[in-house]
């Protein structure tokens, strides 16, 4: 099957910064595609590459199997919702939603009525009278998402769209992305530096640092099974553990990662370890222990009803021996 958009060894490099360092990447049709890392790690140049806003220094992107190289933005079947929503103060929700369509010349009945349907598939369906200012953070994102959606693309650009909202609300356009994308059947590509919100609404994960993508996988496949301390550290809360360490719990020098839901308190059948209790975070749903091991700071999650020793005193963590993953990185 033809992927939705394919990098082929694609660089993007501004002088000496190579923003994007030869990238290959498959992403199918119809996927939800997270580009996750740090500030500056490329996920934003690779975002306007696709887009065409960026021509790759060499390599080549595919949009449905064609080389896009050159071709400009407009001629690509994809779409961009940015951050910044972009609105137009001075124009109505309506005329900002059909904008793009009165562009491309499309006249004014079919555009509204385009318009109109896009509006009702982000809920703000009888909105269109209003002018932007009169609108939530939250309904405004949803009006940038009707404009990209009113031009049909085949793959919708998200980058950090979510970015401008509050907690609560984030948390809920989350779940209404992830449910829109899914009836829409359209290919979505974010870029987020939430590590949460890439595992929580993706199909796959590309995990970037310093213009590569250092790990692709399923948003478990990530968190359970990180391949380098890098990913083992940005993903989830993972006690990364020296080759020294591991090698004393299980008698194997490398790199190893240890979640802290993974571990107990008390001696159980795994290995274990005992070390000084420095905090201790109640979290709502589990109580956060933060244990010094002979120098190396140890978290655990336990139960929030789990008895636990006060700050101060000596606590021993125990875990199976599966909760302990290898890392790729040289020991
Ligand atoms: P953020 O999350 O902060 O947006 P990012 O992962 O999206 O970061 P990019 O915006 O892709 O990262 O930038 C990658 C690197 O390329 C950075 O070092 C950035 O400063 C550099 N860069 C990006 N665009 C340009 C440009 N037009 N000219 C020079 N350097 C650039």
């Amino acid at each position: 099957m033809v992927s939705a958009v394919s990098f082929r060894d694609v660089s993007r490099h501004f002088g000496s910064v190579k923003a994007v360092d030869k990238v290959n990447l498959d992403i199918a049709e119809g996927e939800f595609f997270a580009m996750l890392g740090p500030s500056g790690s490329g996920k934003t140049t690779c975002l306007r590459l696709v887009a065409g806003f960026e021509q790759p220094t060499s390599g080549s992107i595919e949009v449905f199997g064609d080389n896009a190289n050159g071709v400009p933005p407009w001629k690509r079947s994809v779409n961009t919702v940015f951050q910044d929503y972009a609105l137009f103060p001075h124009m109505s929700i309506l005329d900002n939603v059909a904008y793009g369509l009165m562009v491309k010349g499309v006249d004014k009945q079919t555009r509204q009525k385009a318009a109109e349907e896009a509006l009702h598939l982000v809920a703000l369906g009888g909105y269109g009278t209003r002018k932007t200012g009169q609108l939530s953070g939250g309904q405004r994102q949803r009006v940038a998402l009707a404009r990209a959606l009113v031009n049909k693309p085949k793959v919708l650009l998200l980058d950090e769209p979510l970015g401008a909202l509050d907690l609560k609300l984030r948390e809920q356009m989350q779940e209404e992305l992830k449910t829109l994308q899914k009836a829409l059947g359209i290919t979505f590509i974010f870029v987020t530096h939430d590590q949460g919100e890439a595992l929580s609404m993706a199909d796959r994960v590309a995990v970037f640092n310093n213009g590569g993508i250092v790990q692709v996988g399923s948003p478990e496949d990530i968190y359970k099974r990180p391949t380098t301390k890098f990913v083992a550290d940005f993903v989830g809360s993972s006690n990364v553990l020296p080759p020294d360490v591991t090698s004393k719990l299980i008698g194997k020098r490398a790199w190893a990662s240890l979640r802290p839901e993974a571990i107990g308190h008390g001696q159980g059948s795994g290995p274990s370890v005992t070390g000084k209790l420095k905090t201790r975070s109640f979290l709502g749903s589990h109580v956060r222990l933060g244990v010094d091991v002979e120098g190396l700071r140890i978290h655990a999650n336990l139960p929030a009803d789990a008895p636990v020793p006060a700050e101060g005193e000596a606590v021993t963590l125990c875990f199976p021996v599966e909760a302990i993953h290898l890392l790729d990185d040289a020991a």
